[in-house]
């Protein structure tokens, strides 16, 4: 049997950070949808189709990859498509502690679902989508961190400002 992996997240915008993250997974894992968390408390730079289509554009030809978005309990979620592992990247140390947190208490509300931390090449240890964000709205070279399509439309957002 396939075992159902979920890699959550804002992905406000998808970097090459994510993308080094589902390589590695593509190698483990034969099934992984990737789910944009909307979150109605959150006031996101990109809006949820937005980030949904460049994912997409960033994901051609990672043929293991569904892309979908979800509201509320990641838990929930994982029961409604039958996913039994959840995906998440490790930084440098300051993702740890709230990562153990998360994991112990999803663990406690569904026994069934694993996490899983990867950590992504040493050149993305650093890199965040805030970071990203914050660099295009001072106008800085983010060509290094997000894919073409992904600089484009955040150059745009901020032509203004
Ligand atoms: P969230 O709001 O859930 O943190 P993100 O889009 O920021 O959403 O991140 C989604 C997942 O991807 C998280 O597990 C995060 O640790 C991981 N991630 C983000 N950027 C990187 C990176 N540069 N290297 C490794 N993992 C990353």
């Amino acid at each position: 049997m396939k075992t159902k992996a979920i890699y959550p997240g804002s992905f406000d915008p998808i970097t090459f950070g994510h993308l080094d993250l589902l390589k590695r997974s593509c190698k483990i894992f034969d099934d992984i949808t990737i789910a944009v968390v909307v979150n109605p408390h959150k006031k996101p730079l990109c809006s949820v189709e937005e980030r949904l289509a460049m994912i997409k554009k960033a994901t051609r030809g990672y043929g293991c990859i569904k892309i979908d978005k979800f509201d509320g309990l990641l838990v929930d979620y994982a029961k409604k498509i039958n996913a039994t592992v959840v995906i998440r990247g490790l930084r440098a140390i300051a993702d740890f502690e709230y990562e153990f947190q998360m994991a112990l208490v999803n663990r406690s509300l569904n026994k069934k679902l694993d996490m899983v931390y990867m950590m992504p090449s040493v050149e993305y240890t650093y890199l965040s989508s805030s970071i990203v964000r914050e660099l295009a709205s001072l106008h800085g070279d983010i060509s290094r961190f997000v894919p073409e399509s992904v600089e484009k439309l955040l150059k745009e957002k901020f032509k203004n400002v």
